[in-house]
């Protein structure tokens, strides 16, 4: 990756981080669930809407480092407004970016392709995949019939 891309990367993540977008909890929702990261002590607590199979709202709310508050935002921003069959499908798209050497597609990923790189520091892909997998439980006993 070029010095340029990395510096592009850290800056979307940072704004993501400082100014989180859908950060608080939902005063109108169907489940929750809070996920603890206990190696970095990231606790994010992610509350969903779903209505008819769609994610009608998300929000997450929580104390944790930069990378787990910007990968919390940006999964949000994501699968907002999505089928819980596409929410699925990003969940794994982005699991799969974190742990094999397959580049991500950002016209999918959008900004969570800016944390690519974490792979390559181990003791913090926790941090980048906790409230993916808070999602996981959200979405993982929703009916697809
Ligand atoms: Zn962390």
């Amino acid at each position: 990756m070029t010095k340029n891309l990395q510096n592009l990367y850290r800056q979307v993540l940072l704004d993501h981080s400082k100014h989180p977008h859908h950060f608080g909890e939902l005063t109108e929702q169907t489940d929750s669930v809070q996920l603890l990261n206990p190696t970095c002590g990231d606790v994010i607590k992610v509350s969903i809407m779903i209505e008819n199979e769609v994610i009608e709202d998300i929000a997450f709310e929580g104390t944790g480092c930069t990378i787990s508050k910007a990968s919390s935002s940006i999964m949000t921003d994501l699968v907002k407004g999505r089928t819980v069959a596409e929410a699925k499908e990003l969940s794994q798209s982005f699991s799969k970016m974190i742990t094999t050497d397959e580049l991500p597609d950002p016209a999918l990923l959008g900004d969570a392709a800016t944390l690519v790189g974490i792979k390559e520091f181990p003791a913090r892909i926790k941090c980048a995949t906790l409230s993916w997998k808070a999602l996981d439980k959200l979405i993982a006993e929703v009916n697809n019939d």
